[in-house]
């Protein structure tokens, strides 16, 4: 919006980044035993516009693992490769109200309810398209390198943390893989999920990649697309909807833009065609939300007036 300058968005960053950076409630996630080394006070905001300004505080340049966030590239690129319609024969659109890494799919259709929850992320990843694991991986990185406009690399000792560790991940794909849902090959499709998530970034990095999407998808600063404008609207749906764990709906209400959020600490959301909004601080709350993310994103949305229902 217009209305809001840059000077002024720069003073709410300060404001909230030092109002909550004594907030310290909630644990960091330990089930990945890699990501439990993170120091929990790390933090930091950022807003990139779709001008291209980009507006940060705290320890913007640390770099972390973007976890489910990856979540909402890899169902762009998923879309792209396989359309609309074939995605929706494949994962659902519907929130669950369970946990994200609840062993559980839809009981008529035996879909994976939607692709921001775990199950849906294995189904979609393990539609992305290539001719080995190699390209695949390929393309993933080289989609990430357009909407963040740098090169992205994969923190291995996450990858192999999670990797090795992860067998809940690996039941859901042997669910699915028993109903047919999931080609046969689910530990090629694992390991390009677990590589996913251990794509390493900062939290720059987040609120560029979330202005992508608030422009139509078009980086704002290198202006190059990183996914098909058709699927700016199911990719914001699904945020809009799914993106919260099972605090959506309250997100929803409450905040009332595009979000998604990760294990790492990380929250990105989104304000179409006016900004992409970046938040890191690893310690969660019960439901797997940054703690300090969601109150600055709770305050942001009511100081700048963004819920997208806000009637001016
Ligand atoms: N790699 C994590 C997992 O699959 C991501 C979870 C998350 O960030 O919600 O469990």
């Amino acid at each position: 919006d217009s209305e809001i300058d840059s000077s002024s968005l720069l003073t709410v960053l300060n404001d909230l980044h030092s109002q909550y950076k004594s907030l310290n409630e909630g644990a960091v996630a330990k089930y990945i035993p890699e990501l439990a080394k993170v120091n929990p006070d790390l933090f930091s905001i950022c807003i990139a516009t779709v001008d291209g300004q980009v507006h940060k505080v705290g320890d913007s340049e640390q770099f972390f693992t973007i976890q489910s966030i990856s979540k909402v590239f890899a169902y762009g690129l998923a879309l792209e490769d396989r359309g609309r319609d074939y995605m929706l024969t494949r994962v659902g659109v519907e929130p669950t109200g369970d946990a994200f890494n609840a062993i559980i799919l839809d009981e008529q259709s035996k879909r994976p309810y939607n692709p921001m929850v775990n199950a849906g992320a294995i189904a979609t990843t393990s539609l992305i398209k290539g001719s080995g694991p190699t390209e695949r991986l390929n393309r993933m990185l080289e989609m990430f390198r357009q909407y963040i406009g740098h090169d992205v690399f994969v923190d291995m000792s996450v990858f192999t943390s999670e990797r090795s560790t992860g067998h809940r991940n690996r039941a859901m794909a042997h669910l699915m893989l028993n109903f047919g849902m999931i080609d046969p090959n689910i530990e090629e499709a694992l390991d390009l999920y677990f590589q996913q998530c251990a794509v390493l970034v900062n939290c720059q990095d987040l609120a560029v990649m979330a202005a992508t999407l608030a422009n139509k998808g078009i980086n704002p600063i290198t202006k190059e697309r990183a996914v098909d404008k058709a699927y700016i609207k199911d990719i914001l749906s699904v945020m809009y909807t799914c993106g919260m764990y099972n605090f959506a709906g309250e997100w929803a209400y409450k905040i009332g833009i595009p979000a998604k959020s990760g294990i790492c600490g990380g929250i990105i959301a989104v304000v179409p065609n006016q900004m992409g909004i970046g938040v890191f601080s690893p310690p969660l709350d019960v439901r797997g939300n940054s703690v300090r993310g969601v109150k600055v994103c709770e305050e942001l949305s009511q100081r700048l007036g963004l819920h997208l229902f806000e009637c001016q």
